[in-house]
């Protein structure tokens, strides 16, 4: 439950990505990505990607897609190729090919995976049916959630937000199988439609393990009553931004106090953990919900509950007939027409499982010192732009700016790949029995989490894979994050201009470096503390410099209609301007700004690598997901959006002053 501020939505649902034949053209300014249909002062996101979007539609298997994609899938099928070689080695003793190749054979095998039906979770579902009091149903409620089944509520280690030093148990909101409280209550076509699409999923896969209809229909009716009400008494997602109203640290005597009919130190036992004697509760008020549904939902609804979120947690290693039910749902939930390729599902699963096994040998084949080096370099000089802007900000106060430039200073830049690579061995996995294999993996990376209660903080860990495109800040340990499958282009090219590589991945890298002091961030010190270092003063000046942004981004519709949520992507927001003033302030003060390509001039190429980054289209049911749910703004607003507060960019394409691609009040954060 570690909380990390990503650059991009992380993928959601299942919502998997997949090939397509079309890859970027060689040339490092990608031209023939720009529709001159568009103006640039009208619309500098469609003006840059039009053609891009023309030229490379959503593939069927997707719900999106876009410049991380493409690459995304090029890393997965370097590691396809990984899996494949490592599967080739039969009887292979305790190695990682061992298990990469093992789990991998044994997702493949969809002869025997569609023989087997519904059975290998046959164990686990009369377990549930043998329930008989308060007590079984919550020793049930911690077994399912062991094994990695979402159910009642979430249970996991944090960095504590006022102490980053030690790691504390943290208590959640969970146990629902729609993104938001909007999918079970409102009233609009879209939610209503995904709504019947989950009940028709639920009610086909209760008929699947035996049920009749009519008992199918009652039992989603349970599901759904439950589900709701846990939904309702959910925090927000914008709501959550805020780190205090997520912290409630508590003593088994407290939480005693908030759920009487719950036994926590039963729980804690069954999850291995006896000896936890405090925990932070972050939504108190799901769990005040939670303990009245204890006295007030049947047992026999619990049942029913718990076989649902059971089965549902692990259709995706089931039968196909499982397997197509949830398609039907994922079809309404996020726009996509037909499955991923099996290898492709697998992989993905695996990754989640195995995920950094296969980032070390990942990185071994695939990711260049040189580009260390480099991007090492990059780094220090975008680093060097912050810090002179703190120095010089003019509404700062001299108490503030020294603690903002100690921040920084201690903030630790990581690139590439762990120093040190996770420990596998307690894993079993074999190479017959890939349900179990999941199962194993599951209740593996629940006991490696929850380890770490207690101990002192690993500050080498990372939280994303080597292979993955994307990148992250860490506000409890106050690092950026900058994994070796980013760094290739579009987003970075070491024989690439360095306007190009500024406007890229140098907008990367200022935009991670600007969490730590977006509206989120700037609540932790320098060490990753939860900690008030701000004057009263300077708090004032910054949250109504934050309040503009959020401002300008609720006033951006989608095609339904729908608002953006201003106070749900401020942070991500201000961190694309951030990355985005910084970077190009680190072009203007770098000797080697490149120089004019094809009438194209340096600071014109750093604004379209910047776009760049961002070209990518998304089905309609993905985007109402995304804005209901995501901290994202959606792409052409992260371009439109940032480079409307940007001056620099108005005046090196010449736009004239009532463009729509220039804020009459420009937002200014740093
Ligand atoms: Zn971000």
């Amino acid at each position: 439950m570690k909380k990390i501020i990503t650059l991009l939505c992380l993928t959601i649902f299942g919502v998997a990505i997949q090939a397509a034949p079309s890859t970027p053209d060689a040339a490092p300014l990608y031209l023939n990505w720009i529709d001159h249909t568009i103006a640039p002062d009208n619309d500098f996101f469609h003006y840059a990607n039009g053609t891009w979007i023309k030229n490379n539609p959503i593939p069927l298997d997707r719900a999106s897609w876009s410049a991380f994609d493409i690459l995304q899938d090029q890393n997965d099928r370097v590691v396809k190729s990984i899996l494949e070689t490592a599967a080739a080695k039969k009887n292979v003793k305790d190695s990682i090919d061992q298990k990469i190749g093992d789990f991998y054979a044994s997702g493949m095998d969809e002869k025997t995976i569609n023989q087997l039906g519904a059975s290998p979770l046959k164990e686990e579902l009369s377990k549930i049916a043998a329930i008989k009091n308060s007590t079984d149903l919550q020793n049930s409620i911690a077994h399912l959630q062991m094994i990695g089944v979402d159910a009642a509520f979430g249970f996991g280690q944090i960095q504590d937000l006022k102490n980053s030093q030690r790691v504390i148990a943290e208590l959640a909101q969970g146990g629902v199988g729609l993104p938001d409280q909007d999918y079970y209550l409102k009233d609009d076509p879209q939610m209503k439609q995904v709504r019947a699409a989950y009940r028709q999923y639920m009610q086909h896969v209760f008929v699947l393990l035996g049920d009749s209809t009519e008992v199918a229909r009652q039992e989603t009716d349970s599901v759904m009553t439950i589900e709701t009400a846990l939904s309702k008494a959910s925090m927000r997602p914008a709501e959550m931004r805020d780190p205090h109203a997520i912290y409630h640290m508590m003593t088994l005597k407290q939480l005693k106090d908030v759920t009487p009919h719950f036994n926590w130190p039963l729980f804690f036992k069954n999850m291995g953990r006896a000896d936890i004697v405090e925990a932070n509760l972050a939504t108190p008020g799901f769990f005040t919900y939670f303990d009245t549904a204890l006295q007030t939902v049947s047992l026999e609804d619990w049942k029913i509950y718990l076989r649902w979120r059971l089965v549902s947690a692990f259709v995706p290693y089931l039968s196909d007939s499982f397997v197509n039910e949830r398609l039907h749902f994922s079809q309404k939930l996020s726009g996509i027409k037909t499955l991923l390729p099996r290898w492709h599902r697998v992989l993905d699963t695996e990754e989640g499982a195995l995920g950094f096994a296969i980032g070390k040998r990942y990185v071994e084949k695939m990711f260049p010192s040189s580009s260390k080096v480099k991007v090492e370099v990059m780094i220090n000089e975008i680093r060097a732009a912050l810090r002179n802007d703190l120095k010089t900000l003019s509404w700062m106060t001299p108490a503030t700016r020294v603690a903002a430039i100690k921040k920084l200073d201690a903030m630790r830049q990581r690139v590439g790949y762990p120093t040190k690579w996770r420990d596998y061995s307690a894993l079993h996995i074999n190479r017959d029995h890939y349900l179990q294999n999941v199962m194993n993996s599951n209740i593996y990376l629940t006991q490696y989490e929850l380890n770490k209660i207690g101990k002192p903080v690993d500050h080498d860990e990372w939280t994303m894979l080597p292979q993955e495109v994307n990148a992250y800040y860490d506000p409890s340990e106050n690092t950026i994050n900058m994994p070796a499958g980013i760094l290739q282009s579009p987003f970075f090219d070491i024989h690439a201009p360095a306007a190009i590589n500024d406007g890229a991945v140098g907008v990367v890298i200022g935009h991670e470096m600007t969490h730590g002091f977006d509206d989120e961030g700037a609540q932790f010190d320098g060490g990753g503390n939860l900690k008030d270092w701000w004057t009263a003063a300077d708090l004032k000046k910054f949250k109504k410099a934050t309040l503009c942004i959020s401002n300008q981004f609720s006033q951006y519709t989608i095609e339904d209609g729908t608002h953006v949520q201003g106070p749900l992507v401020t942070g991500e927001a201000v961190a694309d301007l951030g990355g985005v003033t910084l970077a190009h302030r680190a072009l203007l003060a770098s000797n080697d700004k490149g120089k004019t390509i094809a009438d194209v001039t340096f600071e014109q190429q750093f604004f379209l690598g910047f776009a760049h980054v961002w070209a990518s289209h998304m089905r309609p049911e993905m985007m109402r997901l995304l804005v209901t749910t995501n901290p994202h703004p959606p792409a052409q607003f992260r371009v439109n959006g940032t480079l409307a507060n940007v001056p620099a960019f108005q005046a090196a394409y010449h736009l004239p002053k009532d463009s729509p691609m220039a804020n009459k009040d420009p937002c200014v954060i740093w």
